[in-house]
């Protein structure tokens, strides 16, 4: 099997079980006990605390660990429109093209009377900063924005939106979900007040991530209690919260070779297939994008035959976001950029990993050269006919 379809989940790390399973083991107690095995897993706690803000370039005390990205996301945004209430501030301005559920919560708060406006995006998926510049205005409690786009990978202008929204003394949220592991982040120096992550994009267990809230932020929890600083109720997932610790500490330490590698097999990839397939088309290749994500349709081959040869031959990759894989519906973020709904539906999602291999990616090509070559020349035939 060759796995290309890493922005929607990851194999998780043998360090990252290892750990996990020592603590499931050994660190059972309850963070919030004050006996010998609670006293325990809170230094745990401590411990992983630290090598995640580590990893994210935020404070400890500034770490919330959530149940994933969409929790984190929720957090944020109801969070800060909460902090909101009472004052003229009332205003949601998120991308066009952020994940499914943040999308789906704008929309729901939208039916209860949140003003929300989405920002554009051009052809290349890049945010229409212009428009960005009208729609932020001194009513705006929250903005949020992704730092990279799951489908295409197509980078956001974080710091100057974090300028632009505090010139009107608004919040920016940054979902960096596909960041974490493709990129260092730096939360202290992002300019972002809140930002979200979630572990198993790299190499961490599924069901736990973090939000990053700027110190001095009051930020009315999500799930009330007592842990997490009042922040976050509920008993800590001590097992998924040192996972996220592992893989952190096990990106980090690689982070510089593996950009660099998945940007090599990424140009391979795109290069092999646009000159075996030159009928493909690139999204986003003019702008600044992960190293790791190539978003490309085949003509307007559907993209659903096309993933279905290529898993014949064991190979991996997704249509869009894996969130609507197996709908009908094409792309929001292909749409936002102006593609048909006949072309969205042909875009295919090829997102690569630190473990893949050159020669992984020169058997892709060679694949797709024999599977897809001849399904283009049938579909010009019938287009011709
Ligand atoms: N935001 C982005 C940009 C994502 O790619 C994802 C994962 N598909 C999420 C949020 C949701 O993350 P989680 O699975 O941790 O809830």
């Amino acid at each position: 099997m060759i796995y290309l379809d890493h922005n929607a989940t990851t194999c998780p790390a043998p360090e990252v079980i290892a750990e996990m399973v020592d603590v499931l083991q050994r660190v059972w107690g309850n963070p919030s006990s004050t006996h010998g095995p609670g006293q325990a897993a809170r230094r745990a706690l401590v411990d992983a605390r630290a090598r995640v803000a580590a990893f994210l370039g935020c404070q400890v005390a500034e770490l919330v660990f959530t149940s994933g990205a969409t929790e984190a996301n929720h957090m944020a945004v109801l969070g800060a429109l909460a902090a909101a209430r009472g004052t003229a501030r009332r205003r949601l301005v998120l991308s066009a093209v952020e994940h499914p559920g943040l999308l789906a919560l704008g929309r729901r708060l939208a039916g209860e009377g949140v003003p929300l406006d989405l920002i554009p995006v051009d052809a290349q998926g890049r945010l229409d900063f212009a428009a960005a510049k009208e729609l932020i205005g001194d009513d705006v409690a929250l903005v949020s924005v992704m730092g990279a786009n799951n489908e295409t990978g197509v980078l956001m202008p974080i710091a100057e939106l974090a300028e632009l929204a505090h010139t009107h003394g608004a919040r920016l949220h940054v979902d960096a979900t596909q960041l974490a592991g493709k990129s260092a982040l730096n939360f202290a120096a992002s300019g972002a007040d809140l930002m979200s992550v979630s572990a198993h994009k790299l190499a961490g267990p599924k069901g736990v991530g973090a939000l990053a809230v700027r110190k001095g932020l009051a930020l009315p929890p999500l799930l009330s209690g007592r842990q997490e600083r009042q922040r976050r109720g509920g008993t800590e997932n001590l097992p998924g919260i040192v996972g996220f610790a592992a893989a952190a500490e096990r990106a980090a330490a690689t982070l510089a070779r593996d950009l660099a590698h998945m940007r090599f097999l990424r140009e391979h990839l795109e290069q092999g297939l646009q000159r075996v397939l030159p009928a493909s088309h690139v999204y986003g290749q003019e702008a600044a994008r992960l190293p790791n994500t190539v978003c490309l349709r085949f003509g307007t081959l559907d993209a659903e035959q096309v993933l279905n040869k290529l898993e014949r031959a064991g190979m991996l990759a997704s249509s869009g976001a894996a969130c609507s894989a197996g709908g009908t519906q094409p792309s929001h973020v292909l749409l936002a950029m102006g593609e048909s709904a006949e072309r969205a539906k042909a875009a295919v999602r090829f997102s690569l990993g630190p473990d893949n291999t050159a020669d992984e990616i020169g058997r892709v090509i060679a694949v797709a050269a024999r599977v897809i070559g001849p399904l283009l020349i049938d579909q010009t035939a019938a287009l011709a006919a």
